[in-house]
């Protein structure tokens, strides 16, 4: 079943680190599955579930197998009625176990979500609403956030509303296009808007200095403006960046959803100590670059992930003047390391574990790197361009990538099915 649309009353109390979720979720049937499943935090109580008005029984939990970043989710199955279209209506409520942030310590199982006095992060790593498939639908929601009134929260949405009610704030934020529904919230957040003709940029810091928050705006400009030059508008609207340095210590270095990137403010701040004159112009490049490339889903991802770190080398040559042979090279001794048997990029899951991401990103890139070095700069473009068009069209997967690239650059047909078919570092 595909989620549609979520619409959700979130009350959080970051004192009692407690959340109670109540709504409704609309899905698509379309294989009109009799059973189906949805995913939540282990922890969790789910106090009442209705589908399509009816109160429905949970035929069985079962805790999941964990994964280091999604350490604690159980699943619950449930039995549907013979319809297309599917409507949940959910009461759930609970404290997210605590597991230290990623790269925190030795162990194995992390999580950055957190609701504590100090900070307010939830993401699909803690499954802290209902997921009902892999990651990767592109669905909408409509949710009103209830807050202590002195944090401010931001999403990838837009805020539609806010209001003042017995000391809390209650913010309606609406999203047309999301993956996932990140809430990012701090007492203390610092708030910065600047606007270039195209772009909105926003910033959500705690400690770092506004330096680096100017700089980082005026790279995001002319990041975005070398993208869109090359690639046409990603959206209808005029396009907002926010930029929210997440006030944890260690965890994950950045994810992006849509237009909003979440930092770990930690991570950064160490870096400005290493290299004070340090640019986050790679990391965000290939971010930015995924507002086109982000539709490949499941095992076909790595095609979202190599057009992403290419783009950002082609961006790293034309705005700092990188010598992207240097990087290359670079690219070549990592791939060069992997194992025999690793999965070629045809096959690859959709895992970073292993050799999984210098795979996914950097043998892709190669293997693009080898396209646009005959086609050269302008033809690649116009090919890159006509690729994110198809993506409009339909479902792209390894089989799709492969006939349309083959077909377009025939003199490279035999290297880039060696590219996408040969296991381990081959063909190189
Ligand atoms: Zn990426």
């Amino acid at each position: 079943m595909i989620p549609k649309k979520y619409e959700l009353e979130i009350k959080i109390n970051p004192k009692k680190r407690k959340i109670k979720v109540e709504g409704n979720i609309f899905l698509a049937n379309h294989k009109k599955m009799q059973r189906g499943y949805f995913d939540l935090h282990k922890s969790f109580k789910v106090r009442s579930f209705n589908l399509n008005d009816e109160e429905t029984k949970i035929i069985k939990k079962e805790d999941l197998n964990t994964i280091a970043i999604r350490p604690a989710v159980k699943r619950y199955f449930f039995e549907i009625p013979d319809k297309r279209k599917i409507k949940i209506n959910i009461n759930y409520s609970g404290q997210l176990l605590y597991f230290p942030e990623f790269g925190e310590t030795n162990s194995e199982l992390f999580l950055d979500d957190r609701i504590d006095e100090q900070r307010i992060e939830l993401a699909s790593y803690s499954v802290w609403y209902p997921q009902f498939c892999d990651f990767g639908e592109l669905f909408s929601y409509d949710i009103v956030l209830y807050i202590p009134r002195e944090y401010k929260m931001v999403t990838q949405g837009d805020q539609i509303t806010e209001k003042i009610f017995n000391n809390k704030s209650i913010t309606r934020w609406k999203c047309e296009e999301a993956t996932d529904i990140a809430v990012i919230g701090c007492s203390d957040f610092n708030y910065k808007k600047e606007e270039s003709d195209n772009i909105s940029y926003e910033a959500y810091f705690t400690d770092l200095p506004e330096e680096f928050i100017k700089k980082d705006y005026e790279q995001t400009v002319k990041t975005y403006n070398y993208f869109e030059g090359k690639m046409g508008s990603p959206s209808k609207n005029k396009i907002t960046f926010k930029r929210v340095f997440s006030p944890k210590k260690n965890g994950q270095g950045a994810f992006q959803r849509g237009g909003m990137t979440v930092f770990s403010q930690g991570y950064i701040l160490d870096l400005l100590n290493k290299y004070p004159e340090i640019n986050l112009l790679k990391g965000n490049a290939h971010e930015l670059a995924h507002m086109w490339w982000n539709f490949s889903k499941g095992k076909h991802d790595w095609i979202n992930e190599s057009f992403a770190e290419f783009f950002c080398l082609l961006a790293l040559k034309n705005i700092r003047g990188s010598n992207i042979d240097d990087n290359i090279k670079r690219y070549q001794e990592a791939v060069k390391k992997v194992g025999k048997d690793t999965h070629c990029l045809y096959e690859h899951p959709l895992s970073n574990s292993g050799d999984g991401m210098t795979i996914r990103y950097l043998k892709g890139s190669l293997m693009l790197y080898e396209i646009y070095d005959y086609v050269k700069e302008e033809k690649f473009f116009e090919l890159c361009k006509g690729f994110y068009k198809f993506s409009k069209s339909m479902e792209i997967t390894s089989h799709i990538f492969e006939q349309f690239w083959t077909s377009r650059v025939k003199d490279k047909k035999e290297n880039i099915e060696n590219w996408l078919h040969l296991k381990g570092s081959k063909p190189l």
